[in-house]
């Protein structure tokens, strides 16, 4: 299949998509391609009114559908249907993704998409499979937690890989019996629109899943102080989180699920498979130009194997190639924005300035849209902007270690403590590494997820609250009852 396509031909769902009715709106937040630079569209931004209207309706759906108390197995058959559909869809919403976003047409269809259907059917099984328990009680009587939905889930989700990470709220909310009321960023949203129609279609009462457009400042504030919102799920920066935070605080205490930024370690040492070391290193702060939550932007590599793992990362970095995200022949992704590519570029500016060694990129490339150069910085301390900053961009400082204690040293990060990799073949090394290191997700010997969902995801320190895949992400979209009864 032919995934190419015309940017310049492609319709797009402009407006908000509330109850089974999407209604075009004005774009007012200016957006242009990541891959050419072209202003092509405008996003609506929902105000308060527009935000209760969802909501309402997200309310009125679950009581007309009985969305949380029907058989959890209808539930299951409904998200299943909905995932067939996502496939069957893959190359629309691969185009409606890709002329936004970062992400490249040919990844999405077998990557994104393929993995978000599998995800929202992950957790379709949970439906029917995670329920009530019956526990003893002290006096020998009958006790159970009970558990329920929240009612209606309010999710906010980053530009960074649009499609999964809606999957990723949509799936366990929706599985859990609950409705959503979601805003994907203003930069990313036309994908999203189209994911929450495929629902309606496939089966999914209306008004179960309701998108709404708009900045953080105020359709994401109306999200998260909304009274009648009774959780929320986020992901995107620690700033805005912190934000979150402090908007639930004053507007009445509601939990919340924050998937962070991050600044994560490969630790390597010198009896590692070093071609697998040099993949994975590579591929990581490669895949999406690096704006990935978990990208492995600090390598921390053991003294003497130093020059050649760098040789070898350098050489994989020198074979990228920008092409605009709408070609089937795409890999390497744009920057999302001008603005943010001036901010790479200004981050490994200071850090040159404090002494940082750039060997190689450093500059934006020389083709159309924002795209910049993989970058290796040497000779930074612990306290350059480089390794304090999460940079989001393809950006990898390299810092050096002679034994395992100065390795923990350089790996431990003020704020954050998102994911770690480690490379070693010495098993009880890795072991003993693991148990001390500050990460939601330690990889040893790889740097991927893969399909690997029932593994959750989350941070340590300030890259998050809670965590997404795996059972938990199901249970933290159900509340808990204890329940004793007297024989
Ligand atoms: P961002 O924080 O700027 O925006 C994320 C979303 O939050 C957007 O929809 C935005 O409109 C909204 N928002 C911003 N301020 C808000 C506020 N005050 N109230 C409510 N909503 C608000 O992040 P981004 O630039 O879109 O995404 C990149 C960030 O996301 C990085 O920091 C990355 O590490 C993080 N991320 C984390 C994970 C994870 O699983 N931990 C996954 C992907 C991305």
């Amino acid at each position: 299949m032919d995934l190419s396509f015309d940017p310049d031909s492609l319709s797009l769902p402009v407006g908000h998509f509330i109850g089974e009715h999407f209604s075009a709106a004005d774009g007012v937040i200016p957006m242009h391609r990541p891959s050419d630079g072209k202003a092509y569209a405008g996003c609506p931004v929902a105000d308060a009114n527009l935000v209760d209207q969802a909501v309402q309706t997200a309310k009125t759906a679950l009581k007309k559908s009985n969305w949380g108390g029907i058989r959890p197995r209808e539930r299951l058959n409904v998200l299943h249907r909905w995932a067939d559909l996502i496939e069957q869809e893959a190359a629309m919403l691969a185009k409606l993704e890709a002329i936004a976003s970062t992400r490249p047409v040919g990844q999405l269809v077998e990557g994104d998409i393929a993995i978000s259907a599998e995800q929202i059917r992950f957790f379709a099984e949970f439906a029917d499979k995670e329920g009530s328990d019956l526990v003893p009680t002290d006096d020998g009587n009958f006790g159970m937690i009970m558990t329920e939905p929240y009612g209606v889930v309010g999710a906010i989700t980053p530009w960074n890989f649009p499609i999964n990470m809606a999957a990723w709220k949509l799936g366990p909310a929706l599985a859990a019996g609950n409705a959503v009321v979601l805003k994907p960023s203003e930069m990313t949203p036309f994908s999203t629109i189209y994911l929450a129609q495929l629902a309606v279609r496939a089966g999914l009462p209306a008004g179960l899943i309701n998108v709404v457009l708009g900045d953080g400042a105020t359709t994401g504030n109306a999200i998260t102080g909304h009274p009648e919102i009774a959780k929320i799920s986020f992901t995107g920066s620690t700033r805005a989180g912190s934000a979150i935070m402090e908007n639930i605080a004053r507007t009445g205490i509601k939990p919340m699920t924050l998937e962070l930024g991050g600044k994560s370690p490969q630790i390597v040492f010198a009896d590692a498979d070093l071609d697998k070391a040099a993949a994975a290193v590579a591929a990581s702060i490669l895949g999406n130009a690096g704006q990935a939550c978990v990208a492995g932007s600090r390598l921390i590599v053991e003294r003497k194997i130093a020059a050649q793992l760098i040789d070898a990362i350098k050489n994989r970095m020198e074979g990228v190639i920008p092409r605009p995200t709408w070609e089937a022949a795409s890999r390497y992704s744009p920057i999302i924005s001008e603005k943010q590519r001036q901010r790479i570029d200004a981050i490994i500016s200071a850090t040159v300035a404090a002494g940082g060694k750039c060997l190689a990129g450093g500059a934006c490339m020389d083709a159309p849209g924002y795209f910049y150069a993989p970058t290796l910085i040497a000779e930074v301390d612990q306290d350059s902007p480089a390794i304090i900053e999460e940079i989001f961009g393809p950006v990898l400082t390299i810092q050096t270690f002679e034994d395992e204690e100065e390795a923990l040293q350089l790996a431990d990060h003020p704020s954050y403590g998102l994911a770690a990799g480690l490379f070693t073949r010495d098993l009880s090394r890795a072991i003993r590494l693991t148990r001390r290191l500050e990460a939601g997700t330690v990889w040893v010997n790889r740097y991927s997820r893969s399909r690997d969902h029932i593994l959750p995801t989350g941070g340590y320190k300030q890259s998050g609250i809670g965590k997404d895949l795996g059972r938990e992400a199901f249970q933290a979209n159900r509340k808990s009852k204890s329940v004793l009864i007297s024989l």
